[in-house]
């Protein structure tokens, strides 16, 4: 067994744009998407020979919608992978996949080796979900989750959102009991960011969002809800039932491999981070040009463990940071000491993490340990 790697494929379709996205997804045609298929066999066929030493043990399909892209080129790119890739028999297959493009040929996907859906939610309300330009209902999640567990996956995540135009308490709360009354395996919360240039952002003087404040009590309101019912947060914004935590999202946090194929979709493999430009005609016509390419240094994956590392429930363990990075964590000690005092941040049996509440002010916490650290480096 070699080291492992996690394979990242982004396929930028969808069917309509989210009034709140910045991602990189256009609209489709069937021919752009059989060629963008072969394009992304081709690219997966001509790097696979770099990873001879590696098992994939994580494959994410994300997006834009991924389920949009329909079981047979879907199939045909995760055939292309496992034939050309040295693959752990367990490894964990995620699709990306949204409720109304869901259901269609799920048990021939599950066949074909997807064993994870991420299900794209983000409010059970349906005046919010069409404020937001969401293009389903909370009726057509019900039935994809149905239509989901029926075809046999065991792993399944939900994806929601808070601090929506004009939500209340109340209504989180209900987003809250209605996702959890489905029984996914794993839910992301993510507090809304108004990305310049969407038509939310465009619109905002129109709306009403709720402020800091209340959107630092829904956080606070949905870390307790999950603990109650069962999910343990092992990072800022994720929730998983015991043994349920997303693996190929662990491997970011964790500085671990992975490469990623289409455009916009970044790398960290062989000590070099890169990003392919996001130009899908140029993809689909061999120009996989690298928008970024940056060889990282220790000093700076020291900084990144930092940074990732108090993202997560495993927190920033002092041997990992000594032994690994070669940093000492001796000038973060007396910070963490008194983020403690504050609440903050607590000792865990590997180092320290952060508290939800640590979480919620957490760019501040982290910018304060990275000036610690660099104070060190340059005395
Ligand atoms: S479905 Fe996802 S990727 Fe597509 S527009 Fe909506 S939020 Fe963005």
């Amino acid at each position: 067994m070699g080291k492992s790697l996690g394979l990242y494929i982004h396929i930028p379709f969808c069917a309509a744009k989210c009034a709140y996205c910045d991602f990189y997804s256009l609209p489709h045609s069937e021919a752009k998407m059989d060629a963008y298929v072969g394009a992304l066999c081709r690219h997966l066929r001509t790097f696979a020979p770099r990873a001879a030493d590696y098992t994939v043990d994580t494959v994410y399909f994300g997006g834009g919608t991924p389920s949009y892209l329909g079981a047979e080129r879907l199939t045909a790119v995760l055939d292309t992978v496992t034939s050309c890739f040295h693959m752990d028999p367990r490894a964990e297959i995620t699709l990306e996949a949204n409720p109304d493009s869901a259901c269609a040929d799920l048990s021939a996907l599950r066949r074909a080796g997807f064993n994870r859906v991420s299900l794209g939610v983000q409010s059970s309300d349906d005046h919010m979900l069409r404020r937001i330009g969401r293009i389903h209902t909370w009726a057509q999640v019900r039935q994809a989750v149905d239509a989901i567990r029926d075809a046999g996956f065991d792993n399944l995540s939900l994806d929601l959102i808070y601090g929506l135009p004009e939500q209340t308490m109340e209504q989180w709360q209900r987003t809250l009991s209605d996702a959890v009354s489905l029984a996914p395996d794993h839910v992301s919360a993510y507090g809304l960011k108004l990305e310049p240039g969407t038509p939310l952002w465009r619109r905002q003087t129109q709306l009403t969002f709720p402020d800091d404040d209340q959107q630092a009590e829904m956080y606070l309101n949905a870390v307790t809800f999950f603990a109650k019912n069962g999910y343990f947060q092992y990072e800022i914004s994720n929730f998983a039932r015991p043994g349920f935590a997303s693996r190929h999202n662990l491997k970011y946090w964790r500085l671990e491999e992975y490469a990623g194929f289409g455009p916009g979709a970044h790398s960290d493999f062989g000590g070099v981070r890169y990003a392919a430009a996001r130009d899908l005609d140029g993809y689909i016509a061999g120009r996989a040009v690298l928008s970024e390419r940056t060889v990282i240094t220790p000093a700076e994956r020291a900084r990144e463990y930092v940074m990732l590392s108090l993202r997560t429930a495993e927190g920033l363990s002092p041997a990992v940071l000594e032994g690994q990075y070669g940093v000492s964590f001796a000038p973060l000690e007396a910070l963490m000491r008194t983020y403690q005092a504050h609440a903050l941040a607590e000792p865990v049996e590997t180092g320290w993490c952060l508290t939800p509440r640590g979480f919620l002010v957490s760019n501040a916490i982290i910018g304060q340990l990275l000036d610690a650290l660099d104070g060190e480096e340059t005395d």
